[in-house]
């Protein structure tokens, strides 16, 4: 089994990348924030709980994100790996995420770097061409701070263990993925 961790601040292409590399690898895609949303319009009792912070871009409960994530890993055990998108965005997710996949393959940190002026423009056209919430101006800016705040620390975390890959996020999606590609092969 191989995991990945697609990891950037919002913005950086993180769901365009992963899905891509889920197809050439052979990989289970799984976001975190595509399945909250799922959970958000069919209303279920998870959903209403989490809408309110989702559209302000704060962070849903660790509590209820690792639950959602070890049900995925538990239902899908048998596929040649994951690439989670979106997850882990705090340390003790990461731990969390370290001890499910403990006795399979500890993931590899993919990180998109994109300057803080680039990851702007595309969250404000993203909301204009897909209607996404939390893609407004106000929600951005918390959106950034919040990664800086709890999910940039992440990076130190997995440097430490020698598990970070970091490619330039900047040029066009072809070129992002063949850096990515480059380092997974
Ligand atoms: P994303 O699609 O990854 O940008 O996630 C959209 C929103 O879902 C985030 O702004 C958070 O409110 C919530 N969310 C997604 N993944 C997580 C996570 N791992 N921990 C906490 N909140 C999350």
């Amino acid at each position: 089994m191989r995991n990945f961790i697609i990891f950037g601040p919002p913005g950086a292409g993180k769901g365009t990348q992963a899905q891509k590399i889920a197809n050439e690898f052979n990989l289970h895609h799984l976001s975190t924030g595509a399945l909250l949303r799922e959970e958000v319009s069919r209303q279920t009792e998870i959903g209403q709980r989490v809408q309110k912070i989702m559209d302000q871009g704060g962070l849903v409960d660790d509590s209820i994100v690792d639950a959602i994530v070890k049900n995925k890993i538990t239902q899908d055990g048998q596929v040649a790996g994951f690439i989670f998108d979106g997850y882990p965005r705090t340390i003790n997710q990461a731990e969390n995420l370290d001890a499910l996949l403990a006795a399979k393959a500890l993931p590899l940190i993919l990180n998109l770097e994109v300057e803080e002026k680039e990851l702007i423009k595309r969250l404000k056209l993203r909301g204009q061409e897909s209607g996404r919430s939390d893609d407004n101006e106000e929600t951005i800016k918390n959106r950034l701070h919040v990664y800086s705040e709890q999910t940039r620390p992440l990076l130190d975390f997995y440097a430490r263990q020698k598990r970070l890959i970091s490619v330039n996020g900047q040029g066009t999606i072809e070129e992002v993925f063949q850096l990515l590609q480059d380092q997974i092969k």
